[in-house]
């Protein structure tokens, strides 16, 4: 097994990584089971540059293999916002009703509701920089709709859904989820090398 070193503290998405790259002959470890209980500073201005901040945070401090995540609701007429800073759209602390709250009212009236869910990973493998993406296109319902997942999970109904992400399963979101198309992309590559 080869150990890749995840900078995050969510274990859900760590187990969600751990099952797709077990069978690729990976063990990931998240920042729990390293010892880090500290936030990394998320001081990026762009997506990629967050996910490389943090993957360089852990490649600094173990020297060896490493990737890390970051994610943002991008929205066409907002010019991409809330983008990379989804999380504290509304501020601190992080509140996701808050974030819905400010998103609805941001596009009160406005009928061009599209939106897209970005994710990046950043893999820093022998010391290489390498990105890796999924994206999922669809649309800002009016109404917060649905009670499952988190974040902007309510108010998003994917392109040819009838349901928002917040009405549908796990699994049936994990099929179509930007988060699933980029560790789908990370895991082709890893693949490949072995
Ligand atoms: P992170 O980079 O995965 O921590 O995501 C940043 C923020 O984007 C989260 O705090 C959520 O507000 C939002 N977000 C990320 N992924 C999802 C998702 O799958 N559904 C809804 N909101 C999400």
């Amino acid at each position: 097994m080869k150990t890749l070193l995840f900078a995050s503290a969510n274990k859900y998405k760590i187990d969600e990584i751990n099952a797709v790259l077990a069978p690729l002959g990976y063990q990931v470890k998240g920042l729990h089971d390293l010892g880090i209980t500290d936030d990394i500073p998320e001081t990026g201005t762009t997506l990629d540059e967050n996910a490389a901040i943090k993957a360089s945070f852990l490649y600094q401090k173990f020297g060896q293999d490493c990737f890390a995540d970051d994610t943002g609701l991008e929205v066409a007429v907002l010019n991409g916002a809330p983008g990379v800073y989804s999380a504290r759209y509304a501020g601190a602390p992080k509140s996701d009703i808050k974030n819905m709250e400010k998103l609805l009212t941001s596009l009160q009236g406005e009928t061009n509701r599209q939106a897209q869910f970005r994710t990046v990973f950043c893999l820093i493998e022998d010391g290489k920089h390498l990105f890796f993406e999924g994206k999922v296109a669809g649309a800002i319902a009016t109404e917060p709709r649905g009670s499952a997942g988190f974040g902007y999970d309510p108010l998003f109904v994917p392109t040819g859904e009838k349901l928002s992400f917040a009405q549908m399963t796990v699994a049936d979101k994990n099929k179509i989820s930007h988060r699933a198309r980029a560790v789908e992309a990370l895991m082709a590559y890893l693949g490949k090398r072995n």
